[in-house]
């Protein structure tokens, strides 16, 4: 899912795309996004669009088949069946060890059950909010690929967020950790900003160097996007700071001032990432909620109140 970015100020590539608000664009050495095809993006990694283009998914779920002789299909997305045909011809006659979601939401789990059934295989998710067959944990190893690959837990878009890392190519595939050209929405009570904000962190020790994400284009420079992914939620946090006053201040009202260049209709999603900023602040003893519930609630700042 998205999240608005004001104006493309900031954005690591100049354009302040917004999901369903402003176009996709990608670098001079990406291939259009086209659901359906098989697209072999580099060497082992085959992206299979899903034919699910929306608000929250953009151009639609990037569902990869990943490996040489022996793959692992990541976020088959749902069940449409030219989708599923589409992946199986992607597989062709490589042997499958896994088909994996990266997080249970609609846009990327609901087809992984059924495929890995058909295919024999096992089924992988981290077990918070799906049934996998096998349960993923943080720094997992999963055998049966002919190179390395690490399962990281990287919650804060989703509580059961998995990333997927191969430490000798340095690819990294982000599932909605990370998007090509988009903000990630943060909505509580299952998404949680400070959490995201550390997961965020914790990558720039890695060592990746090409970031798969599960919506948009490959990112080459995952070190720009990184820091301006947290300077982008510093800088908001700032701003959720700015407009608390010791009174009370409500959620709707923040969102009109902080989002003001973008359609009322966006508004709903912003005040998820406005609520799950004030839910880290109030963690971090700086705000209290005043009354209300959700993205209905009014907030209050703690110190510091001039
Ligand atoms: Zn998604």
């Amino acid at each position: 899912m998205s999240s608005s970015t004001k104006s493309g100020e900031g954005s690591p590539t100049g354009t302040g795309i917004t999901w369903g608000l402003r176009p996709i664009e990608g670098g001079p050495s990406d291939i259009p996004l086209v659901p359906g095809e098989l697209q072999e993006l580099i060497p082992g990694v085959i992206r299979i669009l899903a034919p699910n283009a929306g608000f929250f998914t953009g151009p639609g779920t990037n569902t990869y088949v990943v490996g040489g002789e022996s793959a692992i299909v990541i976020d088959p997305a749902g069940t449409d069946e030219s989708h599923v045909a589409a992946i199986k011809n992607a597989i062709s006659n490589r042997q499958v060890i896994g088909v994996l979601a990266t997080h249970h939401h609609s846009d990327h789990a609901p087809g992984a059950k059924a495929l890995a059934d058909d295919l024999g295989v096992p089924f992988m998710a981290h077990p918070a909010k799906l049934e996998p067959d096998v349960a993923l944990a943080d720094e997992m190893e999963i055998d049966g690929l002919d190179s390395e690959v690490v399962a990281l837990h990287t919650p804060g878009h989703a509580s059961d967020h998995i990333c997927l890392f191969f430490p000798h190519t340095g690819l990294f595939f982000s599932g909605d950790h990370l998007m090509g050209g988009s903000t990630v929405v943060i909505s509580p009570p299952d998404g949680d900003m400070a959490a995201y904000i550390d997961s965020v962190k914790r990558l720039k020790t890695l060592g990746i160097e090409t970031i798969m994400p599960g919506h948009g284009q490959p990112i080459y420079e995952p070190d720009v996007l990184l820091d301006w992914y947290i300077a982008h939620r510093m800088e908001r946090e700032e701003q959720v700071l700015s407009l608390l006053d010791s009174t009370g201040v409500s959620i709707v009202s923040m969102v009109a001032e902080m989002y003001s260049d973008i359609p009322e209709a966006a508004h709903r999603v912003a005040a998820m990432s406005v609520w799950a900023h004030l839910i880290k602040l109030e963690g971090e003893g700086r705000a209290r909620l005043a009354s209300g519930e959700g993205a209905a609630s009014t907030w209050c700042k703690i110190g510091d109140v001039v």
